[in-house]
């Protein structure tokens, strides 16, 4: 199973919400002021998440 995890720390969270709208698989949400991840299993590792991200706080394993 794919596994995603974020760097809170460096993450803008809701004030940026960039990696949310690109997700094909609403993988990524706002949940307040941060991103939770839901339904990882369904991660097709696209990796658009990761490009998109302005401060490569995103990582995608398998
Ligand atoms: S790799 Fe693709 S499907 Fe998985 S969380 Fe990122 S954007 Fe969504
Ligand atoms: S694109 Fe990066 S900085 Fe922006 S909300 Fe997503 S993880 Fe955080």
């Amino acid at each position: 199973m794919p596994k995603v995890t974020i760097d809170h720390d460096n993450c803008d969270g809701a004030e940026c919400g960039e990696c949310v709208d690109v997700c094909p698989m609403e993988i990524l949400v706002i949940d307040g002021e941060k991103i939770k991840i839901q339904n990882v299993e369904e991660c097709n590792e696209c990796e658009v998440c990761v490009d998109v991200c302005p401060n490569e706080c995103i990582e995608v394993t398998d």
